[in-house]
């Protein structure tokens, strides 16, 4: 077993676990919210790996903010923190963003 850390915390690593997430779906609201789309859907290509997952694939963690991370690596691809008044959505783990068009059309 090794270790990863993310600056706040350090997260024993077995195989591609790493400690208790939920997967995207699961925290699809806060992210759907911040971004004003359905962000299940959106594609994040992995700036480590160049892995491509959708977020509902990735795997997001409840610490300093929500933080998702690469099925593949497990380096970080999003962090969102949200204060009463704002949501801070850091996304420099993706190399891209895909997002498809119709996730913007109203259901
Ligand atoms: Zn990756």
């Amino acid at each position: 077993m090794s270790t990863i850390s993310d600056g706040d915390h350090i997260y024993g690593v077995k195989g591609n676990h790493v400690g208790d997430y939920i997967d995207g779906n699961g925290a699809g609201g806060p992210f759907s919210e911040a971004l004003g789309i359905d962000a299940t859907t959106v594609v994040l290509t992995c700036a480590q790996c160049a892995h491509a997952s959708r977020f509902a694939e990735t795997r997001v963690y409840d610490g300093a903010g929500l933080v998702s991370r690469c099925p593949e690596c497990m380096s970080i691809l999003a962090r969102l923190v949200r204060t009463p008044t704002d949501a801070w959505l850091d996304l420099r783990g993706a190399r891209s963003v895909r997002v498809p068009l119709s996730a913007g059309t109203p259901q």
